[in-house]
């Protein structure tokens, strides 16, 4: 569910229209609804009550400031991934307490700032980060909590790029090396090692695999008699961009609540995308329409500069129109969606049916919330896109729309070349 709705013929977010949002910011622009991001917060929480779980957003999935601050504001901790993370967690004002960090690279630089805030946990990805993390740990006498990271050899049914809790990608720790850890936690005296982190994955619509590596993982705690208070389910629940059947929180809840209550743990959970990505859409104009001999394409003004992962992951984004022409509707064509950047992956739709547009007209990629805005980038020198959030029927811009002297700042031309 989510508050982009049309009323009459126009495409409306939480009762504001969007064509008028559009006249004021110029495309391309993110919209993030308010409301739609804490009823997911909501739905999660109410449906693992029972454990009383720590919820800690995944700031990677969207790290704008408003969108951190209002889910904060409502409670939540967030998941971290790197020292750019932590800094924006402190900016929008997070506990320091509820803010977990993981991630197989965490630099010395960053492992001391995350010390030095004081964070809930260290989700720990290897044996020469843990010992990293005591050598640092002891130069500034300090005792750290930390939870390990164990890769559950799972196989979600997700993208392959998105697949984290398999055997044989870079993330977590084998069970084995997380036993011996454990038996010679003496060797760190200067970290408390607490709990157990497992994030199998993204986009996965299914509880199975999580029950799987859920049981694995607390099978092991118990039968290798490991001691510890806090299990991190992480996050990658599914979502529905076009005709996806995910778990519902409470669904989801219900197939593993039993086995996290009998654990007696602290439950903690890392959501980014079932949060923040039908929260969002992003806003773009028809520039062309451009017909060959082969296709027709359908030219916006926003691409994989903006939104990457249909060129990334070949993922679907549903496209629809923000002004509803009742005569267009009844002749769909298809169509590929296509932006400005000079590549031929630069393309948000394929063979996509969609009614007959026309230069001017808006389109709202939807689905756009979770890694959109954060996996943009400055290809082809296109200035990054505004992000607006519409918050109890106004909207507010939440980020300025980036402008050609941003696109330079930092760039010097060494003197030998004047
Ligand atoms: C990315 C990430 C998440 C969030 O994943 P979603 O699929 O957006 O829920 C949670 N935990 C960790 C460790 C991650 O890297």
């Amino acid at each position: 569910m989510h508050e982009f709705k049309y009323r009459g013929n126009e495409l409306y977010c939480e009762g504001v229209g969007i064509s008028g949002i559009a006249a004021s910011v110029g495309t391309p622009f993110y919209l993030y609804s308010y409301k739609t991001l804490l009823d997911h917060y909501n739905k999660l929480r109410d449906a693992f009550r029972p454990v009383k779980p720590l919820i800690c957003f995944s700031v990677k999935s969207n790290s704008n400031l408003a969108v951190l601050r209002a889910l904060v504001k409502n409670g939540a901790g967030l998941d971290i991934v790197s020292g750019g993370e932590l800094y924006r967690a402190r900016r929008a004002g997070a506990d320091p307490k509820k803010v977990v960090y993981a991630g197989v690279g965490k630099r010395r630089d960053e492992i001391e700032d995350a010390v030095r805030a004081g964070i809930l946990l260290f989700n720990v990805e290897s044996k020469e980060e843990l010992e990293e993390i005591q050598r640092i740990a002891a130069s500034l006498r300090k005792r750290v909590n930390v939870a390990l990271r164990i890769n559950p050899d799972v196989a979600p049914h997700t993208h392959a790029y998105v697949a984290t809790g398999k055997g044989e990608t870079k993330f977590g720790l084998d069970f084995e090396t997380v036993y011996g850890i454990f038996a010679s936690h003496k060797r760190y005296p200067n970290l408390n090692i607490r709990g157990v982190h497992i994030h199998i994955g993204s986009q996965i619509l299914d509880a199975a695999p999580f029950e799987k590596a859920i049981k694995k993982v607390l099978g092991f705690v118990k039968n290798r008699r490991i001691s510890v208070d806090y299990f991190n389910i992480g996050g990658g629940l599914g979502i529905i961009y076009s005709m996806e059947h995910p778990q519902t929180a409470r669904s989801f809840a219900k197939r593993v609540l039993p086995l996290l209550k009998r654990s007696g743990l602290k439950i903690i959970l890392e959501p980014g995308r079932f949060i923040s990505g039908n929260s969002g859409v992003l806003v773009t104009k028809v520039l062309y329409n451009k017909t060959t001999p082969r296709k027709k394409f359908v030219i916006v003004d926003t691409g994989m500069s903006d939104l990457i992962r249909p060129s990334l992951y070949e993922a679907y984004h549903n496209i629809v129109p923000v002004r509803i022409d009742r005569d267009a509707q009844r002749h769909p064509e298809k169509v590929d969606v296509v932006g400005p950047i000079c590549e031929s992956g630069d393309f948000l739709a394929k063979d996509r049916p969609l009614p007959p547009v026309n230069k001017g007209d808006l389109l709202a990629v939807m689905g756009a919330g979770a890694y959109g805005f954060t996996m943009s980038s400055n290809y082809n020198s296109r200035p990054r896109a505004a992000e607006v959030m519409v918050i109890k029927g106004k909207f507010y811009v939440v980020r300025e729309s980036e402008n050609y002297g941003d696109l330079v700042r930092g760039e010097k031309v060494p003197k030998e070349l004047k």
